[in-house]
């Protein structure tokens, strides 16, 4: 039986529970920072949406916002980065260059499993 990879089916595994650890923790953190609104994570806008706030209740939720929306757009970001890399298992092209399909090498997988590119085509 020929493998359509380069890795060996005990470093896919690795690779695959190393993505849906690190998935669910950025779905910890996203349900900590934000909320799902549509599937699209946004963060979480605390007491601005009606009702009459209090001044420093709004002021604190301002910062909260200003705070969250960049940390939630990053973690949303990855997760999509590292939904990308599970689809691509099942497909059996993971490993391989979005770009050039060249196989990207196993130390640069062990350093970024999500990594969608060889060196050359890094972003
Ligand atoms: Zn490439």
């Amino acid at each position: 039986m020929q493998s359509m990879s380069h890795l060996t089916e005990d470093q896919l595994n690795d690779f695959r529970a190393t993505l849906e650890a690190e998935r669910d923790s950025l779905d910890e953190e996203l349900a900590e920072h934000g909320k799902s609104v549509g599937g699209d994570w946004q963060g979480n806008k605390g007491g601005l949406e009606g009702g009459e706030a209090d001044p420093t209740d709004a002021a604190d939720s301002i910062e909260e916002l200003v705070t969250n929306v960049p940390l939630v757009e990053e973690l949303e970001k990855r997760r999509k980065e590292i939904e990308a890399a599970l689809k691509k298992m099942d497909k059996g092209a993971y490993g391989h260059c979005d770009v050039c399909g060249a196989e990207v090498p196993t130390d640069r997988l062990e350093a970024n499993p999500a990594a969608a590119t060889c060196v050359a085509h890094a972003r």
